[in-house]
């Protein structure tokens, strides 16, 4: 096939997979999954973008696993519509995926946004499903007996099957053990931060007198809980620190945000390092450093 002749193949197989996109039938969804493996970036976009459009029904989660080879295609544009139809499918099993791609330092600011909102997607799945069935798994959907609740709702504040409980007690482990071997700076009132910045606020806090907890297992709504890097209880007050500019930290961030406006809390933080290296005494409430410029 002369290159011509691919690029009629290509364009018809992509016009193939818009089609079946704008059927509405599930009965597509092999076809497509066939179509996500095509030469033509253009057409495995077109394909991940119809079962995006086909995700109300559970038949098309067959393709997960097709759509996570897709979330690492070389095509920014494939992984885009692979991470936006994975989102509309709001699949648990997508997350470890859609975190890693959140990840990502190269490539275009467009692709991190639509794992972001993809997990955000499937966060709020996966609420919806345990406030209609307050029984089933809010991770895989199963049905739980009693004592898998009894014991998940004690550990996670959730509803998990035995597997499912397991899992998440594995992942929860390794990200409590990555926090604390993180924790190697000591302020002077003795408590162990991951950072000179976090150093420097704790020692401000002390310094005044301020009481605060650090990163403290904290539980804000029912269901829901999060770790601020301090809370100040005498003012009902967060402040986060970022430590790195990371997209991981900001996924944390974006959720523990949402959560503290839900509760209706203040939520202090700090955008960038320096904003706090050099904070002293003279902080906005926003954590943002005041300037002789900007003296509010
Ligand atoms: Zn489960």
């Amino acid at each position: 096939m002369n290159r011509r002749q691919q690029q009629a193949a290509s364009e018809q197989a992509r016009k193939r997979a818009v089609q079946l996109g704008e059927t509405g039938d599930t009965a597509a969804v092999d076809e497509l999954i066939d179509l996500c493996s095509h030469p033509g970036p253009t057409v495995r976009r077109a394909a991940a973008s119809a079962l995006g459009k086909l995700a109300t029904d559970n038949a098309v989660h067959t393709a997960i696993p097709v759509l996570c080879l897709l979330a690492r295609d070389p095509h920014p544009q494939v992984r885009q519509y692979a991470l936006w139809a994975l989102g509309k499918m709001g699949n648990e099993e997508a997350l470890p995926v859609l975190r890693d791609r959140a990840n990502q330092t190269s490539g275009p600011d467009y692709v991190i946004a639509a794992a972001l909102k993809a997990m955000e997607q499937i966060d709020m799945v996966a609420r919806k499903r345990q406030e209609s069935s307050p029984a089933s798994c809010s991770r895989c959907g199963r049905q739980t007996t009693g004592e898998e609740r009894r014991l998940s709702k004690t550990q996670f504040q959730r509803a998990y099957c035995s597997a499912c409980f397991d899992a998440v007690f594995i992942e929860r482990r390794h990200f409590d053990m990555k926090v604390q071997n993180q924790k190697t700076i000591l302020a002077t009132d003795r408590t162990v931060v991951q950072s000179k910045g976090e150093r420097q606020i704790a020692d401000w806090l002390s310094t005044h007198k301020i009481a605060y907890r650090y990163d403290d297992k904290f539980q804000i709504i029912q269901g829901f809980a999060t770790r601020p890097d301090f809370y100040l209880p005498q003012h009902d007050l967060y402040i986060e620190y970022w430590g790195m500019d990371t997209t991981d930290y900001k996924i944390g961030m974006l959720l523990k945000q949402k959560l503290y406006q839900q509760e209706g809390k203040s939520s202090s933080r700090s955008s960038r390092r320096t904003c706090l290296i050099s904070t002293g005494n003279s902080w906005h409430p926003c954590g943002r450093r005041k300037t002789e410029y900007d003296p509010s």
